[in-house]
């Protein structure tokens, strides 16, 4: 038995009504922005329930213009954790900030508790991630902005369609973004972004920006910039949308299969907490495993696709050598990411590869 980790290809076996409809979009030549961009980002945000949804080329732009929305730049420091994809920290360097980084708790999400200790005079914001589509402790961190008079502003590009007490990840901030690229939990067909606000003159700022800094065809109020989503992927985003509640509901099922079917093996491999408050999207299903890199080469061998969400935490990267941090600044991430693994749970697994997947993890550990 094969167990894939790319459902790409069963996504997309079938593209009929995405052709279909791109058939439609062509005739119109409605190329920038315009009626499939607004239809999507109406959408989305009626989904999340925020008032404006202002669509960019990618997760990492939208996490760029979002910072850049709420005035951050050279100068400011900005507080996330270490164990993140790259886009997090490169957005806020791209905005001339400095990264102030953080160690992971036991669910790999930002640990609260370092926050307080890490702000300084230049804090202007936090970035808390919604890693693996499970999230932090967003009822701490938004009462730790509020009281340090600092934006909240959430990296929830694995995000989508997680939740913390009922309320939509990407929401708690002022100003929030997502990414649609392939591997997240709401795609298109490349690239895609979306920022979300319920702030009229942050929404305001980044429609304009976004476009130019145009308010019509001849005149600009600022100096902005091209990075707008292609309408060819606002079609697949709206067709994409109708199913991502069915999508993340197959999730949980395997997922709750992988949570019973390792639990006896606890003195082996630590599963994350699954708390009550939260429903997570299973973008990724991450534990940690001992002899990790001997039992991924072990299920390698019996067709199972496994990978590792990241073997180097990020201020371990040639790219933080002007940081001023060395090995053993952040144990918790540093010790996660030698035994980290990330096993396949997506909409296209049926009960029998999960069942494999467990029974062969059973046969490593024996
Ligand atoms: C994917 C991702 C990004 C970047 O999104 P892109 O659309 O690939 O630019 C940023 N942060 C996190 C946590 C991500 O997983």
């Amino acid at each position: 038995m094969k167990v894939p980790y790319n459902y790409l290809p069963m996504q997309f076996a079938d593209v009929e009504r995405i052709i279909s409809e791109w058939r439609q979009l062509i005739s119109t030549t409605e190329f920038t922005l315009g009626p499939y961009v607004e239809r999507f980002e109406r959408q989305f945000s009626e989904y999340l329930g925020v008032k404006h949804c202002i669509s960019t080329n990618t997760g990492t732009d939208a996490l760029i213009l979002a910072l850049k929305s709420v005035g951050i730049g050279n100068g400011d420091e900005v507080i996330t954790v270490t164990n993140t994809f790259y886009a997090t920290v490169g957005a806020i360097v791209a905005t001339g900030a400095t990264p102030v980084f953080i160690d992971s708790d036991d669910r790999f999400q930002i640990d609260v508790d370092k926050i307080v200790p890490a702000v300084t005079n230049r804090t202007k914001a936090v970035i808390p991630v919604h890693w693996a589509g499970a999230s932090p402790d967003l009822n701490a961190l938004s009462t730790i902005c509020s009281e340090h008079n600092i934006y909240l502003i959430e990296d929830a590009c694995m995000g989508i369609g997680a939740s913390v007490s009922g309320k939509p990840a990407g929401t708690y901030s002022s100003v929030s973004g997502f990414s649609l690229h392939p591997l997240k939990s709401l795609h298109v067909m490349g690239d895609g972004g979306m920022t979300a606000t319920n702030d009229d003159d942050l929404a305001r700022w980044l429609r304009t920006y976004r476009n130019h800094g145009m308010v019509d065809r001849d005149h600009i109020t600022m100096w902005g910039i091209n990075n707008r989503l292609q309408p060819l992927q606002a079609v697949v985003a709206s067709i994409e949308l109708e199913s991502i509640d069915k999508t993340i509901r197959k999730r949980h099922t395997n997922a709750k299969i992988l949570d019973s079917g390792l639990s006896d093996l606890s003195d082996r491999i630590f599963l994350p907490e699954r708390k009550q408050s939260n429903v997570e999207n299973f973008s990724l299903y991450m534990g940690l495993f001992q002899d990790r890199d001997a039992l991924r080469a072990y299920l390698e061998h019996f067709d199972i696709e496994t990978k590792v969400h990241y073997p180097i935490p990020l201020h371990l990267q040639a790219a933080a050598s002007n940081l001023p941090y060395t090995k053993g600044d952040f144990p918790n991430s540093e010790k996660q990411a030698e035994e980290l693994l990330t096993l396949p749970v997506h909409q296209y697994l049926e009960e029998e590869h999960v069942q494999y997947m467990v029974k062969k993890i059973h046969d490593f550990y024996d």
